[in-house]
């Protein structure tokens, strides 16, 4: 099912031209990365409460009111927790959905539950960053989303936005990943082409999880897609080497090679568990905020998440061949 246009393997996928790279670098805006679309998701949005609720509906706006013309649409359900059913709703963003194949980029945006003398819990890393890059990624490469989308590429982009990632209780399989269980089991089963399901027309399926937090490691966590972590190891050091990177001393300082601490269990897991290839770009170690009261926007860093925007706006272009 894969058109014969689509190159085969990340190797084949052609760098950016150094003018084509510096053009999408100027697209991104650090501004409206931190002020528009990073401080409203910097609420409490356990699922089923108020935040979540305001959260997801500036998701979807947001995304609505790009040019490129995205289709969104609300996964909801309800889920027995062990604080009762709750209802819980993903969104899910694809730009063409008729193309043949996908490149899924996702982050959860619910917060981690806390009783409110424990609180309040922001998750600034954890996942309102990531979810805050993916809308920045959309809104820098709008115009040539927009482009890719009118002529009809074989490989489209789609955005999902999870809910239910946190364990309410003592993280077991019953109680974490309420959304990307749900998703990946209705993808299943959802046509996409003659004798094709929705989970098999992704190409790739890239989780951003716990990012934003300084002292940023991520590794590659999967041998199937390895070559795929080396293009971003590989866009960190050009873009090092052209010195468009911020408070960078290495050239391998985020993206590195050595050998990773195990899998961590997160969204992709339903996924992978189907088939589907996986890069999960997740610190690791964690930041030391991690599940604290401290995981906010004052102990971020934003050199970090601007450099991981840029980083990302490259892969994004050259693996959608804009
Ligand atoms: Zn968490």
């Amino acid at each position: 099912m894969i058109d014969g246009s689509i190159p085969p393997s990340p190797l084949q996928l052609r760098s950016l031209p150094r003018a084509r790279l510096q053009q999408f670098l100027s697209q991104l805006d650090a501004r409206r990365l931190w002020g528009t679309y990073l401080r409203p998701l910097l609420v409490e949005r356990s699922p089923g409460s108020p935040g979540n609720l305001r959260v997801r509906q500036f998701l979807e706006r947001e995304l609505r009111a790009l040019g490129a013309g995205w289709h969104v649409e609300l996964d909801g359900f309800s889920a027995r927790t062990p604080r009762g059913t709750i209802p819980f709703a993903n969104v899910v963003a694809t730009l063409a959905p008729e193309a043949p194949r996908r490149l899924v980029l996702a982050c959860h945006y619910d917060s981690k539950y806390f009783p409110p003398e424990e609180g309040p819990f922001l998750g600034a890393s954890d996942s309102a960053v990531p979810c805050a890059l993916l809308l920045e990624l959309a809104r820098a490469l709008d115009p040539e989303l927009r482009q890719a989308k009118e002529e009809g590429s074989p490989m489209t982009l789609q955005l999902l936005f999870l809910d239910g990632e946190e364990a309410f209780e003592e993280w077991s399989p019953t109680d974490s990943l309420y959304g990307a269980r749900h998703l990946a089991r209705r993808m299943e089963k959802t046509p996409h082409g003659p004798g094709a399901s929705q989970l098999e027309a992704i190409e790739l399926f890239v989780l951003l999880d716990l990012l934003g937090a300084p002292g940023l490691s991520i590794h590659s966590h999967f041998p199937r897609t390895a070559s795929w972590f080396q293009r971003l190891v590989g866009i960190e050091k050009r873009l090092h080497r052209l010195g468009l990177l911020e408070s960078h001393p290495r050239e391998e300082l985020y993206f590195q090679q050595g050998t990773p601490y195990g899998p961590v269990d997160d969204d992709h897991a339903p996924f992978l568990r189907r088939g589907v290839p996986v890069l999960h770009l997740i610190a690791t170690p964690f930041p030391t905020v991690w599940h604290t009261p401290a995981d906010t926007e004052e102990n971020l860093d934003p050199p970090t998440v601007r450099n991981l925007s840029r980083i990302l706006v490259v892969f994004l272009a050259e693996c959608l061949g804009l």
